[in-house]
């Protein structure tokens, strides 16, 4: 066993360490409060290589390992959960789905743009009436010879409005059932793709999430992702991966918000003393560090598990699980030690409680990660 991370796994840490503070750290609070994508921001992260981190060199990815993509989100996620969730999305739904299903075709015409920030892609599963039940798809997508008509409505759809390309799910043969469903690549600007309202949120308000219609969109066969009937089963195996990008996610908020109320409890004072000499307050940061660091084992064994080619729907549901929880109870602690500060804006801990909340939400809600734990263990 060897817990130690590479050089080159150092140098990413660093620099999205260092972009976390110095592009995404301004101005995060006002992109929260106006509820402002991070356009510029995920630009330069685009450039610099972030928006495809695993993806293929050929097209225009980093060839990176599962480590690096998490060490990444874990660093960007301390500073701006909203700017991380859209360099999640893009990298472990988009970019590895196309990357690991597409044709050679569409990762020419798609994945290299999504690789380098020219395009934005955004994966659209959730309907009105199909979420944690991901099989009640009503949103159609019908066979007609060279293409397919697709007709219904996406909602809670992450970079819904900034995206250009669209990995969308839908029924193709009801009778079939979840074998009846594909995968589509669609374009935005496409006739009949129509973008809905902005969701008002609690969290990650920098991040847009938006429902979306088509009406009577035609998509070309060659942009179907896999063989007839594989769309369902594309989409649960990208969500496994990308349950590793939110669990590294969540385990960024509760770091940040922790290592936030580290140094505010060595420089407040009460009592004659700085609070750190409390010793509630100290066993809480002890408590905060002990599961940030059981988190951080979790999501760097589910990473491993994806790069070493063995089965991660396990463990990336756990680093999920778990994490998540952590990231809900440090941020909580985190405005607690904070006092009254804590429940301002300008001390940051108030953002992270909220956006700690939406990890225990997407892409499975915690209750999903755990029927996926139980039914793994109980198999045995
Ligand atoms: C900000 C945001 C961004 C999102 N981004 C995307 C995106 O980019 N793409 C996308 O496709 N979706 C996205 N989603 C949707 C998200 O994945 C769903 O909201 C989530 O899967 C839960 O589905 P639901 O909201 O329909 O809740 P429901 O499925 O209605 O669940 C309601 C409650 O019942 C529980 N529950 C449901 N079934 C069971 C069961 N069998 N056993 C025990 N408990 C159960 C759930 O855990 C939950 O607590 C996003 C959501 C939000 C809020």
């Amino acid at each position: 066993m060897d817990f130690k991370l590479t050089e080159e796994h150092e140098m990413i840490r660093q620099a999205a360490k260092d972009f976390a503070k110095n592009e995404l750290l301004p101005g995060v609070i006002e992109r929260d409060n106006k509820q402002e994508f991070p356009r510029e921001q995920i630009k330069k992260l685009g450039e610099l290589g972030f928006m495809g981190m695993m993806a293929s060199p050929e097209y225009g990815g980093g060839g990176m390992d599962t480590i690096s993509y998490v060490l990444a989100m874990e660093e960007l996620s301390k500073v701006d959960a909203s700017a991380s969730v859209v360099v999640s999305v893009n990298n472990s739904l988009v970019c590895w789905g196309i990357d690991t299903y597409g044709t050679d075709l569409q990762k020419e015409k798609y994945l290299s743009k999504l690789t380098t920030g020219e395009a934005l892609g955004a994966f659209c599963l959730s309907e009105p009436e199909a979420g944690s039940d991901a099989t009640s798809q009503k949103t159609t997508a019908i066979d007609k010879g060279d293409h397919y008509v697709l007709n219904g409505t996406k909602n809670w759809i992450t970079n819904g409005g900034n995206a250009d390309f669209y990995l969308v799910i839908a029924q193709t043969d009801r009778e079939k059932k979840h074998k009846g469903i594909n995968a589509f690549i669609v374009e935005k600007s496409w006739e009949g793709f129509e973008v809905g309202p902005k969701e008002d949120k609690m969290g990650i308000r920098g991040s847009d999430t938006h429902s979306l219609n088509f009406n009577d969109v035609k998509v070309p066969k060659e942009n179907r992702i896999g063989e007839d009937g594989f769309g369902f089963k594309f989409a649960m195996k990208t969500l496994s991966g990308g349950r590793i990008g939110i669990a590294a996610q969540a385990l960024g908020i509760a770091a940040g918000a922790y290592e936030l109320s580290k140094e505010y409890s060595k420089t407040r004072k009460a009592f004659g003393t700085e609070i750190m000499n409390h010793q509630a307050i100290a066993f809480k940061i002890a408590d905060m560090h002990t599961q940030i660091e059981a988190a951080r084992h979790l999501v760097m064994k589910a990473a491993w598990d994806k790069d070493q080619g063995q089965n991660y729907d396990l463990s990336g549901a756990m680093a999920k699980l778990y994490a998540s929880q952590v990231a809900m109870d440090v941020s909580t602690e985190a405005v607690q030690i904070h006092g009254g500060n804590g429940y301002v804006k300008e001390y940051h801990v108030e953002r992270m409680m909220r956006d700690a909340k939406i990890t225990q939400i997407y892409e499975g809600t915690s209750e999903i990660q755990k029927i996926v734990i139980s039914r793994s263990v109980l198999k045995d």
